[in-house]
């Protein structure tokens, strides 16, 4: 039979298409494969079968170098007593490096969710979901008794306060409050106070505004008073990340609403996060 080559006539949408199938398949497989190399080990059968060792077994059989070979082994052990990641695993429908990046915040109880979660989730976003897992851990164990919130506050305030870059007039100002007797942190707390309810007194002058339209166009006044609230940063707890979406925190699909109450900028990671576990929920819903 007569090999004629054909790539060359393919047009640019054809030779990316079946670039895309081709790779995706071919990540498959090999993840497929990574999955067996423990049982391969276990049994020896790379020795019996005439191969050094494990390392030339994966570099030979499909081209895997030395860590991944080692990757393989080490997460399949840690993955012992955790039934539905390594049932995933051995899917190949995710990637090695998708399940090792959940191993840090892993349990028994809770590796069901992690595994729905590497399925929603892109790479990045399952890093920040990991990191927002392991800073609530951390913070609930800040909060254990014995440990008072202003302790917590000043050593808040003793990293940062050099970092708010207050101008000379701000500063002298201040100066001058306090060289009055007046407290000046009872009036910035005032002042701070009084700028929130004014957000929030505005957010519901707006809400009562807003035209009674289904249209995704979110309109200016929302996007501004948005902005005021949260600045150009995500809006999830202690994200340093740039806002790039406006997030409603109800689903648009349900209640066609653009009040400011229930919208939040995020960034891209938190805003995946957000619809993943609006997803579940959805989900949920259907199950009842
Ligand atoms: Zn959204
Ligand atoms: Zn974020």
């Amino acid at each position: 039979m007569l090999n004629i080559s054909l790539v060359a006539s393919l047009s640019d949408k054809v030779l990316l298409e079946q670039c895309v199938a081709y790779g995706r398949t071919a990540l498959l497989w090999r993840n497929k494969f990574r999955a067996l190399l423990p049982e391969v080990e276990k049994r020896k059968l790379y020795r019996k079968k005439g191969y050094r060792d494990m390392y030339e077994f994966g570099e030979r059989l499909a081209g895997l170098s030395m860590a991944q070979v080692a990757e393989s082994l080490n997460i399949a052990q840690r993955l012992e007593d955790k039934p539905v990641l390594k049932g995933l695993l051995e899917s190949g429908e995710v990637s090695v490096n998708k399940i090792v990046r959940v191993m840090s915040i892993a349990t028994v109880a809770n590796e069901s969710e992690l595994a729905e979660k590497i399925q929603l989730l892109s790479k990045n976003a399952l890093e920040v979901f990991v990191r927002d897992v392991k800073l609530s851990q951390e913070s609930a164990l800040e909060s254990l008794p014995g440990q008072t919130l202003a302790e917590e506050t000043f050593s808040f305030l003793q990293e940062d306060v050099n970092e708010l870059g207050l101008k000379g007039e701000v500063i002298q100002r201040l100066g001058d409050l306090k060289a009055k007797g007046i407290d000046v942190n009872e009036a910035l707390l005032e002042f701070l106070n009084q700028r929130e309810q004014e957000l929030a007194e505005t957010k519901d002058q707006i809400a009562t505004q807003l035209p009674k339209s289904s249209s995704r166009y979110i309109p200016t006044r929302v996007k501004n008073i948005i902005k005021q609230e949260h600045g150009n940063q995500c809006a999830a707890t202690r994200c340093q990340k740039p806002s790039e979406n406006i997030h409603h925190t109800r689903r648009f699909g349900n209640i066609p609403s653009h009040d400011p109450n229930f919208m939040a900028p995020l960034c891209r990671e938190h805003h995946q996060i957000a619809h993943a576990i609006d997803i579940k929920v959805a989900e949920m819903r259907i199950r009842k």
